[in-house]
């Protein structure tokens, strides 16, 4: 046991067998950016499961040799439905990271997408101001801040507005019993796109707090999309931010602020006045 140690090194030293070293960060690499991936999602306590199982089953084989036909059963059915498992259960999230990594050479094609910093400053404080004003008033409201991916599919089943975004204007959508206070709002750079939106609904209410309809909106819409989206609570007047699957609540305008600007990658200047 003493020697584990030095004979890890021998194994892995990354002089004399490059390779292996490589072998062994690349894993690591991998497992971290799984896990990195899975955090705070529902798939955690899935995985969990998933785990238990694989613990489980191999025990089982290196306890007991001599069980063959269940050893055979374990190789040939219970590994590979683990495997499929996996993509099965992890689907939203596997498709998340491929939709982040095919994002990130869309960069590449479009330079205008994130120059405009001066239009999306307006954005941010704009959307802070107003859901501020909503909260006090606890009037619920629901945006959408586009990114990377195009949400033209989404606005279109809603009411396009294509209004230079405006406090009041944002006000007047959320008003109780305006025609359009229904659903949700999409904003493109400094313009709101359309409101009265319907968005998918998140399937991940399993252990969290119970979530209105407005709430899972909001969470799948940044499960399917990069989308920034700010919740304000009609019950409660709870201001919460959701992006990649990811919900930050009880915040304030300054917070709510700081946190679009550097989501929308825009320099916050001096407050607003
Ligand atoms: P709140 O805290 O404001 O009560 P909640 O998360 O409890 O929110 P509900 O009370 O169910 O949610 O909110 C209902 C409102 O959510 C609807 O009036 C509608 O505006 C909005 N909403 C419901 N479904 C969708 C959807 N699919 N897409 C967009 N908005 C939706
Ligand atoms: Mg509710």
């Amino acid at each position: 046991m003493t020697d584990l140690i030095p004979r890890l090194w021998s194994r892995f030293n990354p002089i004399e067998h490059p390779q292996a070293f490589l072998d062994v960060l690349l894993v690591t690499l991998l497992f971290f950016w799984f896990l990195e991936m899975m955090q705070g999602t529902r798939a955690v306590r899935a995985l969990r499961g998933v785990f238990i199982l694989l613990v489980i089953a191999m025990m089982i084989s290196t306890v007991s040799p001599g069980l063959t036909t269940l050893n055979w059963l374990l190789r040939t059915a219970i590994y590979p439905a683990i495997v499929v498992a996996i993509l099965i259960l992890f689907q939203p999230e596997l498709r998340r990271a491929l939709e982040r990594l095919g994002r990130t050479s869309n960069l590449l094609n479009h330079p205008l997408k994130y120059t405009n910093r001066v239009d999306m400053l307006e954005t941010v404080n704009g959307v802070s101001r107003a859901v501020a004003q909503l909260s006090k008033q606890s009037i619920g409201a629901l945006i959408i801040i586009e990114r990377g991916t195009r949400l033209q599919e989404y606005a279109e089943r809603g009411v396009i507005l294509d209004a230079r975004l405006a406090v009041p204007l944002l006000l007047n959508i959320f008003y109780p019993n305006s025609p359009l206070h229904d659903m949700a709002v999409i904003i493109r750079e400094n313009r709101i796109l359309a409101a009265n939106v319907v968005l998918p609904l998140s399937e991940d209410i399993v252990g969290h707090r119970r979530f209105g309809t407005r709430h899972r909106a909001a969470k799948g819409m940044s499960e399917h999309t990069d989308a920034v989206v700010v919740v304000v609570s009609e019950e409660t007047g709870t201001i919460s931010l959701v992006h990649d699957g990811r919900m930050t609540s009880y915040l304030n305008e300054t917070r709510l602020r700081h946190m679009l600007a550097q989501l929308l990658n825009v320099p916050l200047e001096d407050p607003p006045a």
